[in-house]
């Protein structure tokens, strides 16, 4: 593509040719990339970002394509990034996407080929009428996540390409693989990155900022009972099937996810495997606060020290296997990141809604590698589904939102 088709397709168009490169991500190919797709993609974008001019345009060998497009606000001012994935989820259909344009949605639901959007399972519909819609043929994900952030950070660069009277420092760009399955943003080379701020585009209502997420911690507890021949196990077998129902059993039922929404934290057994001799349970623990996933862990170590209290002859043990941090306590040591960009998302018409993120970002891997990243709306709505959706009208809110920001903090000093 020339420069000139680049700079006037506009946010559809590149929503929409970007949705229809498959690059689901595969969590069990072990290499990052974890599929071609991504590399295809990623070519592509690297192509479209050297076409356009930006400098240093390079892919890595882990798919991580970054880009310069260098400030004309004078030297001294914050270096600042967008990111966005270009991994779609595994586990919904993500091949073969047809995006379709619905011009001036009317209202009521959305009628597809192969399914239908709701307006009951949709309530922002209601907000999006007589916008112009974007979804797939009901078949497949449409990919906004992420290709909705991939295609406004795009567009934010090709807007301020063609208007030169835009004021902006030197703004990085990366576009980043396997975040759906948490294996891609740990190879990232944020010291070569360079940013001193940056933003992932990947949440979804319009207006949406997020700068706090879970504390976590994985666990496994392994429960070894004492295996018999069943025919002489009379106070003899201590059955480890047994021992973790009564274990699972004994999770308070209000600490659940599907018991729990806001601020609560919650305990999910998550998966079981074994026999009468071990069996080894799963656990993710959740808070946003430090004390609370503290006490998750002592709650736990309490159940688990009752359950061998119970039963002498069993042994217990718990083993953490991996967790990340809450971005918040990192975040509120650079306050201008949240507020320059609520100033930036208000300066469009939007109210900014600050929202727990109820899961961990990249943004927040990220923060604690030392470069604060905050989570902004794209305007792509039910995620993850058949039926996921976008506005074009509030994604055209989303790249204004990066075209703010970028003047905001060049006004500030480095
Ligand atoms: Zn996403």
């Amino acid at each position: 593509m020339d420069q000139k088709t680049l700079l006037n397709e506009g946010l559809a168009q590149k929503l929409i040719r970007y949705a229809m490169i498959d690059t689901q991500s595969d969590e069990n190919t072990g290499v990052t990339p974890s599929t071609p797709g991504q590399h295809k993609l990623a070519a592509m974008l690297a192509d479209e970002l050297k076409t356009l001019g930006l400098q240093e345009v390079k892919i890595d060998q882990f798919g991580f394509v970054t880009a310069l497009l260098p400030g004309n606000a004078g030297k001294g001012r914050p270096v600042v990034g967008f990111l966005a994935h270009m991994d779609t989820v595994p586990g919904v259909p993500g091949k073969n996407v047809k995006p379709m344009v619905h011009q001036k949605y009317a209202g009521g639901d959305l009628h597809l080929p192969h399914g239908r959007v709701a307006v009951a399972d949709n309530p922002l519909l209601a907000e999006a009428v007589g916008h112009d819609i974007i979804t797939s043929d009901g078949s497949t994900l449409l990919g906004a996540d992420n290709k909705a952030g991939v295609a406004e950070i795009m567009e934010a660069v090709c807007r301020m390409i063609k208007d030169p009277s835009m004021v902006h420092g030197d703004l990085k760009i990366a576009f980043t693989p396997d975040e759906e399955i948490g294996s891609g943003i740990g190879h990232f080379d944020v010291t070569g990155f360079g940013a001193d701020v940056a933003y992932t585009l990947d949440g979804s209502a319009p207006g949406e900022l997020e700068y706090e997420n879970f504390n976590a911690a994985n666990v496994t507890v392994v429960i070894k009972g004492v295996s018999t021949h069943t025919g002489t196990a009379r106070n003899v077998m201590v059955n480890a099937v047994h021992l973790v129902s009564e274990l699972v059993a004994s999770v308070p039922a209000v600490m659940r996810p599907e018991t729990t929404d806001g601020y609560l934290g919650f305990i999910h057994p998550n998966s079981i495997e074994g026999n009468v001799e071990e069996v080894r349970l799963q656990i993710l623990l959740r808070d946003f606060d430090d004390q609370g996933i503290e006490d998750k862990k002592k709650l736990l170590s309490t159940l688990v020290n009752s359950l061998e209290a119970r039963y002498p002859s069993c042994q217990a043990t718990i083993e953490t296997t991996g967790g990340y941090q809450n971005m918040r306590k990192i975040i509120e040591q650079h306050p201008k990141v949240v507020e320059l960009a609520t100033k930036a998302i208000e300066e469009t018409g939007l109210k900014a809604q600050y929202r727990p993120i109820r899961g961990g970002t990249d943004g927040a891997r990220l923060t604690y590698q030392g470069l604060p990243c905050p989570n902004l709306f794209t305007g792509g709505i039910n995620f993850h589904s058949r039926t996921e959706w976008a506005s074009v009208q509030w994604m055209e809110k989303a790249t204004a939102t990066v075209i703010n920001l970028a003047r905001l903090w060049a006004a500030e000093k480095k």
